[in-house]
């Protein structure tokens, strides 16, 4: 079973490899922050709700985050295999998933403090199809137009500089004791995520 679980700070490049993992082994990418993104695109009820939690860099609730994904894990596509990215975040969650993902495979992505606000401070993201770009590694042809779809590139409310700070504390205190936890349970494979999403992508099919 291709169930997986990416683990890692933010910036550490879970959803660039989510997104070719995805294609080559044909299953999909659950990105709860994506999930949680397109709601407040939409302005729907839980978009409104979680808006400001998610600008300032905090957490959603764990329930509310977790029945979320719980939703999404019973549906169809995700027989054969799925990657969570961004999902668990804190040892709560951690448990609850445990009842529905016990056989998750953890990949820990492990990065520097300064890559990953270096990274994270200089993305760029199409307001139309999510894709992702880089103002110093992944430029798109034309600048703040996506290459995919047109659309218009912005930078994250949460990707400004205060909101890294607080993202990055926040994965410090509640994510990263994920990584003894699923230690404990033999289930973590680390892997270094300086490298680049092709390299990381080839290393990641030598091990799965
Ligand atoms: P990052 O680039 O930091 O990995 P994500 O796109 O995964 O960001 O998530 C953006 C925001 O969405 C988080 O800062 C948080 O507010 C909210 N969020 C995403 N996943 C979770 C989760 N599992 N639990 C609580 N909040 C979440
Ligand atoms: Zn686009």
């Amino acid at each position: 079973m291709n169930n997986f679980i990416f683990l890692g700070p933010p910036g550490a490049g879970k959803g660039s490899l989510a997104v070719k993992v995805a294609e080559a082994y044909k299953i999909p990418h659950i990105s709860t922050g994506d999930i949680f993104r397109a709601n407040i695109k939409a302005q729907t009820p839980l978009g409104v709700k979680v808006k400001a939690i998610i600008d300032s860099g905090s957490l959603v609730s764990d329930e509310l985050t977790f029945e979320l994904v719980k939703d999404r894990l019973s549906q169809d596509d995700c027989k054969n295999g799925y990657i969570l990215d961004g999902f668990p975040r804190t040892i709560r969650q951690a448990e609850m998933l445990e009842e529905l993902a016990a056989d998750a495979k953890v990949v820990n992505f492990e990065i520097k403090d300064e890559i990953v606000i270096r990274r994270l401070s200089t993305r760029r993201v199409c307001k139309s199809c999510g894709a992702n770009y880089n103002t110093l590694t992944l430029k798109p042809k034309k600048e703040g137009v996506c290459d995919k779809c047109g659309g218009e590139l912005y930078q994250r409310d949460d990707d400004k500089q205060e909101s890294i700070l607080h993202r990055m504390d926040v994965y410090r205190e509640q994510t990263e004791p994920l990584i003894n936890f699923y230690k404990g349970k033999g289930k973590i494979t680390n892997l270094d995520a300086a490298i680049e999403t092709d390299v990381l992508l080839k290393e990641f099919q030598k091990i799965f």
